[in-house]
């Protein structure tokens, strides 16, 4: 694996996305597409085949929104416990390689760390409560709490307002390459990708932006 050179001194903030990122995909993925289908047919009576048409096609709807990420959205709107369900699939919660190696390293370099999120606060707090993630973050905002979800624009300057931070000294990693094209044209410009944010999946070509397969390739 081939060392991709980051230019440390040059980095004050580091943002960084959870889901696909520093937690593997395979959870969200599985819950999303396996097991709320599985659900949401038992609830209604129908087949599995039916309920991953009915809700692929509610899914489709609001993707990319702030909506799509919103657990109370889909609480209401599918009228089901989101928390609880997630709950009954926790064991899939599941950190990437060598991230907590890697959040050391950034608190050992004195680093500012923040968590940058689409997932709702109620997703925050539970995968929190399985892996022991919190305390490596300086800060947490949640595009909830931003107001717009990372790929609209005007996410950055809305951020801005909340977070202070320079564009030319921080660096951003997200698996989201529609995150990441717009973080590059608020004018971030230190930019990672990742590689493979599920393992379960294939890797991702995430085209003109670096990616990382294993944090050490950063270290
Ligand atoms: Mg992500």
């Amino acid at each position: 694996m081939k060392l991709i050179p980051i230019n440390w001194q040059n980095i004050q903030t580091v943002f960084l996305d959870m889901d696909g990122t520093l937690l593997d995909l395979h959870f969200d993925n599985h819950f999303w597409l396996e097991h709320m289908p599985k659900r949401y047919a038992e609830k209604h009576s129908i087949t599995l085949d039916k309920a991953q048409k009915t809700l692929m096609a509610n899914y489709q709807a609001h993707k990319g929104s702030l909506k799509w990420y919103c657990l109370d959205h889909w609480q209401e709107t599918l009228d089901m416990d989101i928390v609880s369900l997630k709950h009954e699939v926790a064991d899939r919660i599941a950190l990437r390689k060598n991230v907590i190696e890697f959040l050391e390293y950034l608190r050992v370099l004195q680093k500012r760390v923040v968590l940058l999120t689409n997932a709702h606060n109620k997703t925050v707090d539970l995968k929190f409560g399985y892996i022991e993630l919190e305390k490596y973050f300086d800060r947490v905002i949640t595009a909830h709490d931003v107001g717009l979800a990372k790929e609209q624009s005007g996410f950055w300057q809305a951020l801005q307002n909340m977070e202070d931070f320079d564009k030319k000294h921080s660096l951003f990693i997200d698996d989201n390459l529609d995150v990441l094209q717009t973080a590059e044209q608020f004018g971030i410009v230190n930019l990672l990708a990742i590689h493979q944010p599920d393992s379960q999946q294939g890797i991702i070509n995430t085209g003109k932006y670096k990616a990382i397969e294993c944090y050490t390739q950063i270290m």
